[in-house]
Parts: structure tokens; C-alpha cells; sequence
């Protein structure tokens, strides 16, 4: 064995206890340290001959690194839809790596019956039917994709094609059908071989990013004779905006369509009673996308896919090779997901769900409900700014006050706000004005925190509208 190899392995303990230094470094700054930051590009190094050990390499990460991660885990950083992670699934996250199993199935080890058990939980917590199957997958965007491909296949059966075996050349062009489909759909679309252009755009209802369901039916009624997937949204990432689930669902039993659900972060709405009307109809979904590196507070990577076509996705996952088994008497992961081997990333989603159960989860929801809605109220009630949108759950979108505002002005005020180093912010378009989103979907999020968040955004306005004067 090699002799830093050798030296480290008698030395794992003090190693271990030496990375739990560096991330304890870590999260007692969380709170001074800024909320977002940039970066240059690294000078590249060469490979080292002679490795340096894992404790020198540690002092290298914390002293070179460290400080140039973001603080994305902590509480005010509001871009995209970023969650953080729990103490429990910390926990688990890091005896993922130390028990280093392959969960691809089979009974050699308890890893895939605990990914089976966290995937039962999560079936209660989003109020699902018992008869889903489900998986794990390193984010919604996989899951649409594993969505998407189920129905893909769903669609050539229905034109009697097996296209897991024959292709997609056999067919007309699959339609995908949609309000306002995340970006992931379009880009599942171009991986799965349907292309980009087959995207149907359904318009939305008046100052909404929820489908017209009359438009929609109007367009299944046209294309009877085209069994098509339709693409719904439980929470738009602008407006967390639902598509209304039970009556989309309802027009299965008059026309032929694959109901695709993309809930990624909305479908957490199922843990509140304030909200839970909202994922009303869940239950006719044919597939289903949810993330638990966002709203479930895991770390990176997390996200489930449910389906009530098991069958189907043995069609389209299967792995043939002698040593496999036959997926028939030992159902395993192997035959049911993209990946053959596998990172155990369910344990910790079952850490944090066993750790702060339902009620844990719910008021994580729930407080940060209700922080953006305080944000919203702050921003409505400013002379700076204007709330583009209402806020229906944990996301704010708003933008400047001004005659016109462009968007290279709202990246300049993110700039500015970044570098006050109080929270941080991502830019959008929304129905064509430049903005500026809040997404609050960390479990330490408090009031206070959009309070001094909210402080930082009117200092930088003032600024801005100052410079402005004296130019
Ligand atoms: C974030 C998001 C996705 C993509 O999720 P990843 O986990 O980043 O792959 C898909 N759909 C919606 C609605 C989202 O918010």
C-alpha cells in the first residue's frame, strides 16, 4: 500500500474528526459571512506525483477554498429555489460516504430497503396513493426526465409501438403539452430524443401562470386522435403558481393523455392545511417530480420520481445482463432508474424525516410562507419597489420601481446588493419585465432575516436613485 495511503488509514479517526473542524469553521460563520459571492476562475494546478496526505489536504481546501464557497446552506440567500440542510441529513449525508453502498437493489444490503422505506414516508407526506412506485434521482430535473420518458413510452404503446425496443422513428412527432413548463422540461425533451420544438404552449389564465384549462381541453379535443403528454405545474419557480390538478385530471376520462405533475417544490403545499388545497387531484398524476434538495432541506443531490406505471418503467430502465437477475423475482433499482450503480442519496431524506417527522417539515413550510409574505408586504408598502405578482407561498417576485426598467439595470442592483453582502437574490423575466425573485426555502430563515434582508435592498436602492440624481 502506498505510505500516505497507508499512514492515513491508521490515521481515519483524526481525519474525520479534522473535516468535522473545518464544516463546524464553517457553519458558526454562517451568519456574518455574506450571502452570496463571486468568484474568479481558479488557476488550474498540476496533478501532484506525491499526494500530500488528507489532513494537508484539508488546511489546503479551508485555507484556499473555504472562503470562496457561497453561503448558499445559509438563511439569507434567496436564489433559485435553494434549500439548505437539516443537522439530521447532514448526519446522513456524511455516512453516505462512509458506508459507501451501491444502492441498486437486491437484498446484499439494507441501503435500497431503506431508500424503499424514506420513498413510504414520502408517499404520506405528499399525501400520494399507496400505489406508487418510486425512486430517487439526483434532481427534478432527472425525475421530469424519468417522467417524460414513461410517457413517451405510454404514447407509442397507445400507437402500438414499444419504443424502449424500436425507437422513436416509427412514430408522428410526440406532442409534450404545457402552461408554463420549467426550463428541465425543455430540456428533458431534447434528451429524450421528442425535441424541443414539440412543445405545445397552452396560454394561461389572465395575470396568472396557470393553464387555461378551456384552451387546454379545447387542443385535446382537436388532437383526439394524438395521445399527448401533458406537463402540469404544482408551483411555477416565478409565482409558485398551480395548475389546477383535479380538473386537469377529470379530463383523463375524456381524452387519451399522459398526466405528467412537475410539483418540484409546490408539492410541500401537501404538508399545510393552508396550502394543501393547492395539490388537491395530486393523485391522477400518471408521473410525478419532487425535489428534496430544495424544500426537503437535504443536501445536494435529492429528488424523487413516482410513478403508477411500474410496468412501464421496467420497459424503459430494464438492464439485461445475465448477472443482473431477473427483475421479475428480485425487483431492483438496476432495472427501475437511469443509473446501474448508485449513490445511497436516500438516507439522508430519511435521517431528516425520522428526525423532525411531518410536524419538523411543515413548519419549515410554513415559516418560510410566511417570511415571504412578509417580504411581499415590506415590498408593496415601499417607494422602491413593486410586487409583480401575489405572494401564494414561499415565493416574492418584484422588481424596481422606474419609468422602464431593463435588465442589465436589475443585474447591476444584484450586483450591488450581493456585495452588501446581506442576502442574495437571482434575477427573471416575468411576463416580460426584468425582476428580481426571492425564493425563502431554508429551515433558519426567520423574520429577522427578511427584515435585514429587506434593509439591504432599500440602503442600495436609495444609492442607486442618489447616484442617479447627482449624474
Ligand atoms: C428546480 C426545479 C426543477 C429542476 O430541479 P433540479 O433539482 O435543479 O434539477 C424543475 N422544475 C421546477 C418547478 C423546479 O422548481
Amino acid at each position: 500500500m502506498n505510505g500516505i495511503l497507508f499512514s492515513d488509514r491508521n490515521d481515519f479517526s483524526a481525519i474525520l474528526e479534522k473535516a468535522k473542524k473545518v464544516a463546524e469553521n464553517r457553519l458558526k460563520k454562517q451568519d456574518e459571512l455574506a450571502a452570496g459571492i463571486k468568484v474568479d476562475d481558479l488557476d488550474l494546478q498540476v496533478l501532484p506525483e506525491k499526494g500530500i496526505g488528507a489532513k494537508a489536504s484539508l488546511d489546503f481546501f479551508e485555507k484556499l477554498f473555504a472562503q470562496k464557497m457561497n453561503n448558499s446552506a445559509g438563511a439569507r440567500y434567496f436564489g433559485f429555489v435553494t434549500g439548505g440542510s437539516t443537522p439530521a441529513s447532514v448526519a446522513g449525508d456524511w455516512l453516505v460516504s462512509a458506508f459507501d453502498q451501491n444502492a441498486c437493489g437486491s437484498n446484499d444490503s439494507v441501503a435500497p430497503q431503506i431508500e424503499k422505506q424514506t420513498i413510504h414516508f414520502m408517499k404520506q407526506l405528499f399525501g400520494l396513493d399507496e400505489n406508487y412506485f418510486g425512486s430517487f434521482t439526483t434532481g427534478a430535473t432527472i425525475s421530469n426526465l424519468v417522467g417524460l420518458s414513461l410517457g413517451r413510452q405510454w404514447v407509442g404503446e397507445q400507437l402500438g409501438v414499444d419504443i424502449s425496443n424500436e425507437g422513436l422513428d416509427a412514430l408522428p412527432k410526440i406532442k409534450i403539452v404545457s402552461g408554463t413548463p420549467h426550463s428541465s422540461i425543455i430540456k428533458s425533451m431534447s434528451m429524450l430524443g421528442i425535441g424541443r420544438k414539440a412543445l405545445v404552449k397552452i396560454d394561461t389564465l389572465p395575470d396568472r401562470e396557470a393553464i387555461d384549462i378551456e384552451k387546454l381541453e379545447c387542443y385535446l379535443r382537436e388532437n383526439a386522435a394524438h395521445p399527448v403528454i401533458v406537463v402540469v405545474n404544482a408551483g411555477t419557480v416565478n409565482t409558485v403558481d398551480f395548475d389546477d390538478l383535479e380538473t386537469i385530471g377529470q379530463l383523463k376520462s375524456k381524452y387519451k393523455f399522459w398526466l405528467h405533475v412537475d410539483a418540484a417544490f409546490g408539492g410541500f403545499a401537501s404538508l399545510s392545511d393552508q396550502y394543501s388545497h393547492l395539490m388537491k387531484g395530486i393523485n391522477a398524476a400518471d408521473s410525478i417530480t419532487i425535489d428534496a434538495h430544495k424544500w426537503l432541506n437535504v443536501p445536494y443531490d435529492a429528488a424523487m420520481q413516482f410513478t403508477k406505471h411500474k410496468n412501464l418503467q421496467l420497459k424503459v430502465f430494464q438492464n439485461s445482463a445475465a448477472y443482473l437477475g431477473d427483475p421479475e423475482k428480485s425487483p431492483d433499482y438496476f432495472h427501475y432508474t437511469p443509473e446501474n450503480s448508485r449513490r445511497f442519496r436516500a438516507l439522508p431524506s430519511w435521517f431528516t424525516l425520522m428526525a423532525y417527522g411531518k410536524d419538523g417539515h411543515r413548519e419549515i413550510v410554513e415559516r418560510n410562507c410566511d417570511a415571504a409574505k412578509l417580504l411581499g408586504r415590506l415590498i408593496e408598502e415601499s417607494e422602491s419597489f413593486k410586487l409583480l405578482a401575489p405572494v401564494r407561498m414561499n415565493v416574492v417576485c418584484f422588481t424596481l420601481k422606474s419609468e422602464s426598467i431593463s435588465a442589465p439595470e436589475i443585474q447591476n442592483f444584484l450586483n450591488l446588493v450581493t456585495k452588501d453582502g446581506k442576502a442574495f437574490f437571482t434575477p427573471t423575466v416575468y411576463r416580460n419585465v426584468p425582476a428580481i425573485r426571492a425564493a425563502v426555502s431554508n429551515w433558519q430563515t426567520e423574520e429577522s432575516d427578511i427584515k435585514i434582508a429587506f434593509e439591504s435592498i432599500v440602503r442600495v436602492a436609495q444609492k442607486l436613485k442618489l447616484e442617479k440624481t447627482f449624474v
